[in-house]
């Protein structure tokens, strides 16, 4: 038994998914979270299933979220839908309703966020609504887990009794005679397709090409569709879409007069309309979100973050320390004892020790997206990117992209148009992700201990504009056309939920820790072989004369013009592609200390200077992504040169803004 779960963008599906299922899927208070279908096995019903398919306010095909669910409701029939509608919402949800009861699959109405419509005062008769849409509805609210039990026995009773929505007609005079006309044609192709005739008559009059090819309508049978089409243009005076639009709200309109008591504007709205007046104007919108993020990196960066970070390296090297004198006792062979303390503790220990860190800065992060302003965030860059040709639709990625870039690039999926999509991937590794969040960290400490909130604060708005100046060029070069428009509501502010920003950080967490255990792990062993050893596999007492040295030095020439010629630096690049948190490990290995700052700063000193030091960091922002986003890179555009393609032009990139950095930085100091 397979459900698929269907509503407007925000209503609620994730939240009920979660319930249904028991898991624990990333619930965002901004549209296009959920970008791929999810499935899981609905709690004690061991046979059901469930899909939580993206967001949709219609089944045409404008946006993929539209085709993802109308590909997925054709051609997989699931057993039931559930169609998620937000009651308090009522009028706009119910017009994707009346599109999925043409379809003829066993439908179910959640009416959620009932517990919203009641405290204000709302009313809606469901009794009267079952009768009038001929389909079940149970009213719920699925972040409460009201009503949840009832819809699941509900639904399963009326897939095992095939319960196809009874019959009913949203239109008359010209619409009806249209769709009725066009059904009587087209009976043969919809039937040996699968496809419901109803909803395929109407897809035909919209105009929608692509149902014309699914179904392989003739040429003859086409004109006569057109005819009809003309003829209903003609007798309606408006044209095809609006016609059948209006019909549907017409019927809506009529229905929720007689059945639905409005709930009262919240106070929640009320608040919200006023709060938006100062967070999305037109003039300090931006200089107010700088100043929140300014804000966000000195709690960070400040006096809470640095002391839990004190503290939690403090408990690290009190760990390593313990090893260290246990490994000293059994006396175990020197050379091993290094490989442990100073390769792997030292390593894994220098990357972990940014966990604090990075937990606070997400926690800070999700509190700003749960209580609905990261959405007037995206709001805000749409209304401004647009005004340069590119998407605001494109920032929601890139926002995703703060965190990793992995599940941003997956993220462009929601990106209708591939012209969007493709610019989007490019722009999204230029996001200061979280793994380049400890190298900001370590360096700023070392080198800007006053400034480091300003310093942050120029990385990650740095990134962000020499993405978007890419994006211009490339425009101008490669894509072009126009953007697709992007419609977005702004949820009400609301107390973020502690679930699921808790949620949310322990994601971020989880995925911080394994590739320290992980990626960091190896990449520290094979740093501290490479350092330990000269070509000849002799044990070297200077790392200056090992392998790792003589591979640096390939390099660094290249880097030199850049600022920073030091082998060090360069081996600490080349390791920060299989993950950005390597460079920090590799100057841990290298330099042989572990999370301490002070030691640390005075080393770091001896191979930058603060001008070169920044240098270092516009780098690190800007060149190649890690390994695992461009193999996802690889996997969304479909092609291994496109990668390696991504690779090198941001190396290259990289490097040109770093040199005109450095040499304009030498020129000011
Ligand atoms: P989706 O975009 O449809 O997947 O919606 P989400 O599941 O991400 O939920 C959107 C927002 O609505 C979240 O902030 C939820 O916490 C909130 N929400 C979901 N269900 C309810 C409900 O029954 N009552 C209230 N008050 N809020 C809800
Ligand atoms: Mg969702």
């Amino acid at each position: 038994m397979n459900f698929a779960l269907i509503g407007n963008p925000n209503c609620g599906k994730t939240t009920l998914f979660n319930q249904l299922t028991g898991s624990k899927q990333h619930v965002g208070n901004f549209p296009g979270v959920t970008v791929d279908k999810k499935e899981g096995s609905i709690r004690k019903q061991e046979d059901a299933t469930v899909v939580d398919l993206p967001g949709i306010y219609s089944l045409s095909p404008y946006t993929s979220e539209e085709i993802v669910t109308r590909d997925f409701l054709i051609r997989e029939h699931p057993d039931g839908i559930i169609n998620i509608v937000d009651a308090s919402n009522i009028e706009r949800n119910l017009y994707l309703t009346l599109q999925l009861l043409d379809l003829e699959i066993p439908t179910i109405v959640a009416l959620n966020m009932m517990d919203v419509v009641t405290a204000n005062g709302g009313k809606i008769d469901i009794k009267g609504m079952e009768k009038k849409l001929g389909i079940p509805i149970i009213p719920i609210s699925a972040s409460k887990n009201q009503g949840v039990d009832d819809l699941i026995t509900r639904a399963v009773q009326m897939v095992r009794k095939k319960e196809i929505p009874e019959k009913r007609d949203f239109c008359s005079g010209d619409v009806h005679r249209a769709i009725h006309s066009t059904a009587h044609l087209i009976e043969e192709e919809a039937r040996s397709h699968g496809v419901a005739l109803k909803f395929a008559s109407i897809k035909l009059i919209e105009g929608d090409e692509k149902m014309m090819k699914e179904l392989e309508i003739q040429e003859p049978e086409q004109d006569i569709i057109h005819h009809i089409v003309d003829d209903m243009e003609f007798h309606c005076g408006m044209d095809r879409e609006a016609a059948l639009a209006d019909s549907r709200y017409q019927y809506i309109e009529k229905l929720c007069s007689e059945l639905v008591v409005k709930p009262h504007e919240t106070l929640g709205q009320k608040r919200s309309v006023k709060i938006d007046r100062i967070l999305t104007h037109r003039i300090f919108a931006i200089p107010i979100f700088l100043g929140i993020m300014v804000f966000i990196f000195w709690i960070t960066f400040g006096v809470v973050g640095s002391t839990l970070s004190d503290w939690f390296s403090a408990g690290i090297d009190y760990l390593v320390g313990l090893a260290d004198s246990g490994l000293q006792t059994l006396q175990v062979n020197e050379t091993l004892r290094g490989l442990l303390i100073d390769g792997v503790c030292s390593g894994v220990g220098s990357v972990l020790s940014f966990l604090p860190t990075i937990v606070l800065l997400f926690f800070l992060l999700s509190i700003l997206e749960d209580s609905g302003y990261m959405a007037r965030v995206a709001f805000v860059m749409d209304r401004l990117l647009r005004k340069i040709g590119l998407s605001g639709r494109s920032f929601v990625p890139m926002l995703i992209g703060f965190g990793c870039s992995v599940p941003a690039i997956m993220a462009t999926r929601t990106l209708s148009g591939d012209r969007d999509r493709k610019l989007t991937i490019l722009l999204v590794p230029f996001m200061s992700c979280s793994a380049k969040l400890p190298i900001y960290a370590m360096f700023t400490a070392a080198f800007f201990e006053e400034y480091r909130a300003l310093v942050m604060v120029s990385l990650y708005v740095g990134g962000v504009l020499i993405g978007i100046l890419c994006g211009l060029v490339m425009k101008k070069l490669m894509f072009s056309g126009e953007p697709v428009p992007f419609v977005m509501e702004l949820p009400e502010y609301r107390m973020p939920a502690a679930q699921s920003v808790l949620l949310h950080m322990w994601d971020r967490a989880k995925a911080f820790m394994k590739k320290a255990f992980t990626v960091i792990f190896v990449a520290s062993i094979i740093i501290w072989f490479l350092q330990s050893f000269d070509i000849r596999f002799n044990l070297v007492s200077d790392s200056r004369d090992s392998m790792l040295a003589d591979l640096g030095h390939l390099i660094s020439p290249l880097l030199a013009p850049v600022g920073f010629g030091d082998w060090r630096a360069a081996t600490a690049l080349l390791t920060g592609f299989s993950a950005k948190e390597a460079v920090v490990s590799t100057f841990a290995v290298l330099l042989g200390v572990s999370g301490e700052s002070a030691q640390l700063t005075a080393l770091l000193g001896n191979i930058f200077t603060p001008l070169t030091a920044y240098c270092f960091l516009v780098f690190c922002l800007l060149y190649t992504p890690c390994v695992a986003a461009i193999a996802t890179v690889r996997k969304e555009l479909g092609g291994t040169r496109q990668a390696i393609g991504v690779v090198v032009f941001q190396t290259l990139i990289a490097w040109v803004v770093t040199f005109v950095v450095y040499h304009v930085g030498l020129l000011i100091l």
